[in-house]
């Protein structure tokens, strides 16, 4: 019988059945081999017992002794488990151990309980009990038995441990001790509630290699550790590592509010923290997006990931939600990046020069320097492309370093050639203030091609002010005008804040936008905004141009309002630099009448 039951159960084990079934099958056996018996079988945390197996024990008595605590006086098994040691209790009636438990056991017909402890090395992991109708001790032959069981129950329950730590380390995180990528996964896959709403928050440390580079692995690793404790606080507990610095939130119920929960997450990571000996201020950059009912977890995590890349982009500290159509924003963003970066390498993108023309004289004072892009097949593509383009800080510094040199170039040769340029513009995008040293980089090739900065112009754009909460770029704006540059706010007043910013950040020039001019219409309020803009300006020592001029009844609405500049397809679209070079020679304003221009440049 005994190698029977040990073949049968070694099977078991082999086969990974579940330890309940294998243990219950223990017990089966045994009882039918021995009758009278009935067996039972608990495990032991070094402090209390719980139920394992006993299919043959009344459901009362099984959770009348679960989460029994070992002692010294705990019946049979909590005794055995307590000791170390075989216990044999003949009379449940009179043993004092079993003084607390025997109104349970007595009544059901159990008169003796013989309790073997089960050991994993020396520590006890359980115990292996046979309960008997009549008082009594065991037999030989039932020791026989019961040593065969008791090891067979100690391979089962350490081959379950090690089941269990493998289970523990493959879905936990090491460094931090948080469910990993793939309990993550796991989740996503198995565990979401069908029908419950629920939603992704995903959190990117800000500027970890920083913190690597300046105080070292340990204080990144410490800082990641703390992100970490902070983010599964903030979320309950859960919060899982996806690996590097990046972390996700699960949430679900019937009230989530993902952009509150974002909230606090931001909030409990905020308070300076002490990293390897480093004060650190930890901030985390999070992307957010909710499940419709039925949706595809795959799909919702792409959504986040679309939010949380938006998001790092807007500036970081910050939270962004999913919407529709942020997809196809970032795809378009995509595609252009690809065409520019593509035509760069190719030398498919150069300068183009849109005249800038005082309106009384119509003389050409200055140029604005456009981005042309002809595409593979000959056509001339347009500065929207650019735009989205700008957005990536690689393409827009190649960008902005190519159009520096062409510029200066062009100028150099227009100076060479005793033509009467005055001023050019260039466009600044926000990244241009983000990669930092842009004065030292700017001043370097004004250097090389040997043109005083004074011909240049540096055109920024509100969202370029915006996109910042910190000063760099009001910083970089006040170091380049000491330099001598002069510095144009383009597209005036489509942002928001366009006044605070005259007054914040200092500008030597205001580029009212072609969307106000079109509006000098009789009956639109169009024309007392842009009178307002230009006596702001006025008080404020600040020049004007209008852009976007189509029709020379704008260009009398403007002189008469003070406006004394402009540009427009009414003068000149933006034209090569063979053609530029033709519109200086032939409208260029001459020096000696440059005293002409007061108040206007
Ligand atoms: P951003 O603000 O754009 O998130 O910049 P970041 O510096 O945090 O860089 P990013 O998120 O793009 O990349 C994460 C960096 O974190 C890359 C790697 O240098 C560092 N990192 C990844 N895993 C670990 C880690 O386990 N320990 C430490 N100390 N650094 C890590
Ligand atoms: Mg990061």
């Amino acid at each position: 019988m005994i190698l029977k039951l040990q073949n049968a159960i070694l099977e078991m084990i082999a086969k990974g059945e579940p330890l309940a079934a294998t243990l219950d099958k223990i017990c089966l056996t045994v009882e039918t081999a021995i009758p009278g018996v009935t067996a039972s079988i608990l495990s032991f945390d070094g402090k209390h017992l719980y139920h394992l197996a006993g299919p043959s024990l009344p459901p009362d008595y099984v959770s009348g002794i679960d989460r029994l605590e070992a002692g010294p006086l705990a019946g049979s098994c909590g005794t055995a488990a307590f000791s170390g040691e075989a216990v044999v209790v003949q009379d449940i009636e009179t043993d004092p151990r079993w003084s607390d438990f025997k109104a349970l056991a007595v009544p059901l017909g159990f008169k003796a309980c013989w309790s073997c402890p089960i050991k994993s090395g020396e520590r006890v992991v359980g115990t292996f009990a046979f309960y008997y109708r009549e008082p009594r001790r065991p037999s030989a032959m039932e020791q026989k038995v019961v040593d065969a069981c008791v090891h067979l129950c100690s391979i089962a329950i350490e081959r379950e441990d090690r089941v269990t730590e493998r289970l523990r380390l493959t879905y936990r995180d090491a460094l931090t001790g948080l469910p990993n990528r793939a309990r993550f996964e796991k989740f996503l896959a198995e565990e979401l509630l069908p029908g419950r709403p629920w939603g992704i928050l995903l959190v990117d440390i800000d500027n970890l290699k920083l913190v690597n580079d300046t105080f070292g692995h340990g204080a990144g690793d410490a800082l990641i550790k703390i992100v970490a404790d902070r983010i599964s606080g903030a979320t309950s507990g859960n919060a899982f590592r996806l690996g590097g610095d990046e972390f996700a939130a699960i949430a679900s119920g019937g009230d989530i509010d993902l952009g509150r929960l974002a909230n606090d997450i931001i909030l409990s990571l905020s308070s300076p923290s002490n990293c390897d000996g480093h004060v650190v201020f930890p901030s985390a950059t999070i992307g957010g997006a909710l499940a419709p009912s039925g949706a595809n977890p795959d799909q919702i995590r792409k959504h986040a990931d679309l939010a949380l890349y938006h998001a790092k982009e807007h500036g970081r500290g910050q939270y962004m939600q999913h919407y529709a159509g942020l997809g196809t924003a970032l795809t378009r963003r995509f595609r252009a990046v690809r065409d520019v970066s593509v035509a760069l390498a190719e030398d498919r993108i150069d300068a183009h020069y849109q005249p800038i023309v005082r309106l009384d004289t119509k003389q050409v004072v200055g140029f604005e320097a456009l981005c042309r892009m002809t595409s593979t097949s000959g056509d001339i593509i347009a500065a929207t492309h650019f735009h989205e383009a700008t957005k990536d800080a690689h393409v827009a510094g190649e960008l902005t370093r190519l159009m520096l040199w062409r510029v200066a170039s062009d100028i150099r040769a227009w100076l060479d050639a005793g033509l009467p340029v005055q001023h050019v513009g260039i466009n600044l995008a926000a990244a241009d203030f983000r990669g930092g040293h842009l004065r030292d980089r700017l001043c370097q090739i004004f250097e090389d091609t040997d043109v005083p900065l004074k011909h240049i112009i540096l055109e920024v754009t509100e969202s370029v002010y915006l996109g910042q909460r910190d000063h760099v770029v009001a910083d970089e704006i006040g170091a380049l005008r000491s330099e001598g540059l002069l510095v144009a706010l383009d597209d005036f007043g489509t942002g928001y804040a366009s006044l605070t910013h005259l007054l914040t950040v200092p500008v030597d020039i205001i580029k009212i936008d072609k969307s106000f001019i079109d509006r000098m219409v009789p009956g639109d309020a169009g024309i007392f905004i842009v009178e307002g803009l230009i006596g702001i300006a006025r008080n404020l020592g600040v020049r004007v141009v209008a852009e976007g001029i189509e029709h020379e009844v704008q260009v009398d609405q403007l002189k008469t309002l003070g406006c004394m500049l402009g540009q427009g397809y009414l003068f000149s679209k933006a034209v090569d630099r063979t053609a530029a070079a033709d519109i200086l020679a032939r409208y260029g304003q001459r020096p000696q009448e440059r005293k002409l221009n007061v108040g206007v440049g």
